[in-house]
């Protein structure tokens, strides 16, 4: 491995909602509480194999659902944590980013994070502060995302970018 840090989104990246639940929710991409999501194929062989190798991994996934009133940022960490822990890397460092501009004004949103926020993906914070936490820089670093905003953050923050499809070897 060339790298020694490795940053994943989480929904649709190293988990996904389970079909039960897909079923009665086809648009769900993102759990709503505990127990919703499955780790997605391969995404525990890949982990593993970085841990084995002495890669920090850690993980960056936006919840404006907490900014738009449907979560709390308890329940969103926890969701996170979860997803860690089913993919095998219970421990890692999980960020959670709680701001969502556009929820200003809505009926249920939380006022601490309806608004921007340079955490915020496409914006680079996530990733900036888990480059500064685990000590390593942006060229010793990659993220991996399913979305074109997960792409943008990687530009952003200056690391290597990867699609989770070819990351996780999907197609
Ligand atoms: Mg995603």
């Amino acid at each position: 491995m060339d790298y020694k840090l490795a940053i994943f989104d989480i929904d649709g990246t190293i988990t996904e909602i389970k079909p039960e639940i897909k079923e009665k929710n086809p648009k769900a991409h993102t759990p709503n509480t505990l127990g919703e999501q499955q780790p997605k194929e391969n995404v525990i062989a890949l982990l593993e194999e970085l841990q084995a190798n002495e890669v920090g991994i850690a993980l960056a996934t936006n919840r404006g659902g907490v900014a738009w009133g449907y979560n709390t940022l308890e329940e969103a960490y926890e969701m996170a944590e979860e997803a860690a822990v089913l993919c095998g890397v219970e421990g890692s460092a999980v960020y959670v980013c709680p701001y969502h501009a556009k929820a200003k004004g809505f009926f249920k949103a939380d006022p601490r994070y309806a608004m921007d926020s340079d955490c915020r993906k496409p914006n680079p914070g996530m990733l900036i502060k888990a480059m500064e936490d685990a000590g390593v820089g942006p060229e010793e670093t990659i993220f991996v995302g399913d979305m074109e905003t997960d792409m943008r953050a990687a530009e952003n923050a200056g690391v290597l970018f990867y699609w989770a499809k070819d990351y996780f070897g999907w197609e």
